[in-house]
């Protein structure tokens, strides 16, 4: 961003030129499948807006910067779909109140990006307009959900893109196509104008091919929003600022290093890792975490629960498709959801109302949440005797499409991300590690709530 943003400024080539470029990379590879939909018009036009102001000095902080969102995040007078066919041609008739905030500081939002539908999946093979391929081998999944986010930066198609998090869906994908990917403290980013998945866990938060360019949107997006009642008013840092050198006290699992799991390759090359960071002068100090493996039927719990009551709300009356064979109210709501609907959404909801029916909620949903109590209890705890946990960001690298069929196979994919989400505490991925046919994995950093800062910093001094 810093370059763009000089060379803007001694006009060694215009906004618009810059934007034509980004477009042009997206057609150039639109079988990757990244994008949604491309705002080719209203995208030039801010280009030239934005150029104007740079030109008289009034440019805002992120003018330079060309983003593409996830297709879950509104965009007032824009198509607006979480991949879904349920929410075919509907249109945003407001702002998120980040695309509000990131608008007002110069950014260009240049289209928005394929996801699983409604952020549901570790592949991005459950969008309802098929799979995204993954720039760096196309064969292979970008992650998900926010795998379009991901694969339109990996690709080179724009600067920056934003994604959500409500398991591991910046993460992971960004481990996958060895980017920088933050999910913030539960609250710091305001959700109003997100479709909403797991609102317990759900936060917004940017990819990018540097730390940097992450905490500049992260510190234009965070803050209280009055629209949001659990956004939170703790102070917002200059997330941006690069920190002074100095060492940290580190902390990893044992039970994640032990994992049948872990890919083998990447267990040496992560305790590798911890040893470079000991002969830096940082500590690292391993810990004990009772509760690896109830990590991810904790999150299924939990996640489907609030999806089936946050998805209650496409009824085929309200948003987009109706079915063409609804006659009355009833198989208005039943045939326009069984047709709008795929089959991983319909899955999750059928199981969320499995959950909270009555006779079932104690077993399965208030257990959940008891487990998810002393999750966040045992996270905490950690991360106040450390700085950071650190860990593989996923248990290996981008699998191939189509590989993964069982669902219970591909839920467990997100085993090292899941954790960050329940207890709400900030986890950044950036790329270290490699597998043998070099594809990229990455390492997680995770810290205590609203310490996005000091893991930014730390962050960056890992950058290669
Ligand atoms: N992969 C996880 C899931 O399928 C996480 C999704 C997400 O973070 N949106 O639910």
């Amino acid at each position: 961003m810093r370059e763009i943003r000089e060379a803007l400024l001694r006009e060694d080539y215009s906004l618009t030129d810059l934007v034509k470029h980004y477009q042009s990379k997206i057609a150039e590879r639109s079988h990757l499948a990244a994008f949604r939909e491309v705002f080719t018009d209203d995208s030039l036009e801010r280009a030239s807006e934005v150029q104007s102001k740079i030109k008289a000095g009034t440019a805002g902080k992120l003018a330079g910067m060309v983003l593409a969102i996830k297709d879950n995040i509104c965009y007032r007078d824009h198509e607006v779909g979480a991949a879904s066919k349920i929410l075919e041609g509907f249109i945003s008739p407001y702002h998120a109140t980040i695309v509000e905030r990131l608008l007002a500081e110069d950014v260009i939002i240049i289209g928005r990006t394929s996801c699983d539908e409604f952020a549901m999946g570790s592949s991005n093979e459950n969008s309802a307009y098929g799979p995204v391929l993954n720039p760096l081998d196309e064969a292979l999944v970008p992650g998900g959900s926010s795998g379009g986010s991901a694969a339109a930066v990996a690709a080179g198609m724009c600067l920056a893109s934003l994604g959500s998090d409500t398991g591991g869906s910046i993460r992971q994908p960004a481990s996958f196509c060895g980017l920088v990917g933050l999910k913030p403290t539960y609250g710091r980013v305001s959700r109003y104008g997100l479709l909403a998945y797991a609102s317990s866990m759900d936060q917004i938060g940017p990819f990018a091919s540097k730390s940097e360019d992450a905490a500049l949107l992260l510190e234009v997006m965070a803050g209280k929003d009055s629209k949001d009642n659990t956004s939170s008013n703790h102070r917002v840092d200059e997330y941006s600022e690069e920190g002074k050198a100095r060492t940290y006290e580190l902390a990893y699992y044992k039970e994640i290093v032990e994992h049948p799991g872990l890919d083998p390759q990447l267990k040496a090359d992560f305790l590798a890792q911890l040893e470079i960071l000991r002969s830096q002068g940082h500590k690292v100090e391993e810990l004990s975490f009772p509760y690896l493996n109830d990590l991810v039927p904790t999150y299924n719990v939990l996640s489907n629960a609030e999806a089936s009551s946050n998805l209650s709300r496409y009824d085929g009356i309200r948003y987009g498709y109706r079915s063409e064979n609804a006659g009355d109210i009833d198989t208005t709501y039943t045939k326009s959801r069984s047709e709008g609907f795929g089959p991983e959404v319909k899955r999750r909801i059928m199981l969320g109302t499995f959950v909270l029916s009555s006779g079932y909620y104690d077993a399965y949903y208030s257990k959940a949440q008891k487990v998810r109590r002393l999750i966040r209890d045992a996270t905490i705890n950690a991360l106040s005797d450390c700085d950071f946990i650190l860990s593989p960001t996923t248990p290996h690298s981008a699998f191939k499409i189509g590989d993964i069929q069982d669902p219970v196979q591909m839920y467990l994919e997100d085993i090292f991300t899941v954790q960050a989400n329940l207890a709400g505490v900030p986890s950044v991925s950036i790329p270290k590690f490699k597998s043998a046919s070099g594809m990229p994995i990455g390492l997680q950093i995770t810290a205590g709530p609203f310490e996005e800062k000091k893991m930014l910093q730390f962050a960056r001094s890992l950058e290669d």
